[in-house]
């Protein structure tokens, strides 16, 4: 079975960890930007953006994996505005990089006014960016924005965070494309919500806390599979980059058919990052 980790944080881990991953079928991942456990200069970021679309993708292709992320400024980083608009100005440099998909993970934490204001400003850098496309196509065709991976807050936040998530998409009206905005760390209370509001949903499977790997199959169960992806989001914290294989076991274990994990694990991520011309993908064959 071919998979591809719609949301791993490679950065923290080590060149073994690849290789560990082109072995138990890994074919791509994605790489959104975070907080690296304390809180950077805006010199900072630039290094770090550098290490996503410079360093990260040489470190992948030794093993035949893809490597592709995303560029922002995480939530946790957004209490000091003077700081967050220096680097939301260096944003758009990084936008047009060969292996960015779009602009994540953006979100909330604490639900704070000032996270607030930073992902509206993300959301506005991602409408200002196909505002700058070359009218090539017909307005119909031409994408409203650049793609974007939206974090969700961590437990007692989780629920009031994604209705605020949600309502602040929805002031954006008509300018934004759900078919374009992922919404992760879904779990039993808030997946619902998101793909009800038409956005692709997020699963991400943590050993202590967020999901199990049982929890998200029973969520794939009741929810269905459509515009569901499920990662690791494997960091420097405890998180192990094998969980979306042990979710996938579950889910065959349960009776699955390989039709329905192969979407799951490889199509439907495909298919969102697809959206971006810069994402390529494998023809992968299904034996059967
Ligand atoms: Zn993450």
């Amino acid at each position: 079975m071919f998979l591809i980790d719609p949301h791993i944080h490679m950065v923290s881990r080590t060149t073994s960890d690849y290789e560990m991953l082109a072995l138990s079928g890994v074919v791509a991942v994605s790489e959104p930007a975070f907080w690296a456990g304390f809180d950077r200069s805006p010199a900072g970021f630039t290094d770090y953006f550098r290490q996503l679309t410079e360093f990260e993708p040489q470190r992948a292709a030794q093993f035949g994996i893809d490597h592709y992320c995303w560029i922002c400024l995480n939530p946790k980083e957004a209490e000091d505005l003077g700081k967050a608009n220096e680097v939301l100005a260096e944003i758009p440099k990084y936008l047009d990089q060969p292996n960015v998909l779009g602009i994540g993970e953006i979100g909330l934490n604490k639900n704070t006014p000032n996270e607030a204001k930073v992902f509206q400003q993300h959301v506005q850098l991602a409408l200002d960016w196909a505002a700058k496309l070359p009218d090539r196509k017909a307005p119909a065709e031409r994408p409203r924005h650049a793609l974007i991976l939206i974090h969700t807050p961590h437990l007692q936040d989780k629920l009031k965070g994604t209705r605020m998530i949600l309502d602040m998409l929805k002031d954006f009206g008509s300018a934004i494309d759900p078919s374009r905005i992922l919404i992760d760390h879904v779990e039993e209370h808030t997946i619902g919500l998101v793909k009800d509001a038409g956005y692709w949903a997020g699963m991400t499977i943590y050993p202590i806390s967020k999901a199990t790997p049982q929890r998200a199959v029973d969520m794939l169960e009741v929810f269905g599979v459509e515009k569901l992806c499920v990662n690791a989001a494997a960091d420097w914290g405890i998180s192990d980059p094998l969980n979306t294989h042990r979710t996938m076991l579950e889910a065959q274990r349960r009776g699955h058919s390989r039709d329905t994990l192969l979407q799951v694990f490889h199509n439907n991520p495909a298919d969102f990052f697809g959206k971006n011309p810069r994402f390529k993908p494998r023809p992968i064959h299904l034996a059967r």
